[in-house]
């Protein structure tokens, strides 16, 4: 059984639609495939819907933009309910900001000598309510500043590159919290991928588990290498945590994360499915005796 949990679609970043993909991960061999667009559910039906057609499961995911400390980490959320009203809302807040920083990211590209325009951002957005810099590469890519989207990152868009701008993101410990208040499940994205070992060190993540009940980790990632594969899969081993593992598939937007690049253990994948009927379990008592 082949499973891939952290894809995204052209409903964020990525460049299939949703049933795209999910044709795309039939034909690569997947049984299961999680579709985890950034900040947004809105791709999930559609995704489920060509998984009940093609005959594969679709995890419904998002990947959710918190921070520690003012750096960026990613969130995945599994299972979560679309409806949450906390949830929602702080989701929206998130989507607000990554539209709001645009007009900035665009002066600093001017000023770097490498201008493109709203409406050129705009138009590789499409219909994503969810903007993301990999749209700004794009435009970049279009107007004929760089050859690829790797390329807009390292000169340009990169945290704290010349023409980073920080939006709106969650406080991770609160994100967490939602995302359970919501019914989900919440593992850490690529925790030490792109230098993050120093913001999320052991000690951080056992409080994490210990204070917040974080549910698991991404060891197998594209940015790790074997080494922090080996020391997070230990480390989420001695917390008790689930190690997921994934492509974080982007369609042509990423070349090398082919779908099932990295895959989840199938015993990590039922105790996910363990733990998310034990949490839609206890919701539904919980709000049974609201209601009494
Ligand atoms: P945003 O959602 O606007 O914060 O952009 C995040 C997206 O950009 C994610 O899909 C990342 O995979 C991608 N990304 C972030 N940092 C880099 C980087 N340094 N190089 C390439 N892609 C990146
Ligand atoms: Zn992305
Ligand atoms: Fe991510
Ligand atoms: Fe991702």
């Amino acid at each position: 059984m082949r499973i891939d949990l952290h894809t995204h679609s052209s409903v964020s970043d990525g460049t299939d639609t949703p049933a795209e993909l999910v044709r795309r991960a039939q034909v690569a061999g997947l049984d299961v495939v999680g579709l985890t667009d950034h900040d947004t559910f809105d791709g999930l039906d559609e995704a489920a819907a060509e998984g009940d057609r093609v005959g594969v499961q679709v995890v419904r995911g998002m990947e959710l933009s918190c921070s520690r400390e003012g750096n960026s980490v990613h969130l995945l959320a599994y299972g979560a309910d679309p409806d949450s009203p906390d949830l929602a809302a702080e989701m929206a807040r998130v989507r607000d900001g990554r539209l709001g920083r645009l007009a900035g990211v665009l002066a600093k590209l001017a000023a770097l000598g490498v201008p493109v325009s709203e409406a050129e951002v705009m138009a590789q957005v499409g219909d994503s309510p969810s903007v993301g810099r990999p749209h700004i590469a794009d435009a970049l890519i279009k107007a004929g500043h760089v050859v690829d989207r790797q390329e807009a990152f390292d000169r340009f868009l990169a945290d704290g590159g010349p023409a980073h701008v920080p939006r709106y993101t969650i406080e991770l410990e609160r994100g967490i919290d939602l995302i359970h208040r919501a019914g989900g499940l919440a593992v850490i994205a690529h925790p030490w991928g792109r230098g993050r070992e120093q913001l999320l060190p052991p000690n951080v993540l056992q409080a994490l588990v210990g204070d917040h009940g974080l549910d698991g980790i991404e060891v197998d990632h594209q940015d790790h290498g074997a080494e922090v594969r080996r020391e997070l899969r230990r480390l989420a081993e001695s917390l008790g945590v689930l190690a997921t593992g994934s492509s974080d598939y982007h369609g042509t937007g990423k070349l090398d994360h082919d779908l099932g690049c990295n895959t989840t253990d199938p015993e990590v994948f039922y105790e996910m499915q363990r733990r998310l009927a034990h949490r839609e379990s206890s919701t539904a008592q919980q709000s049974s005796a609201t209601e009494l």
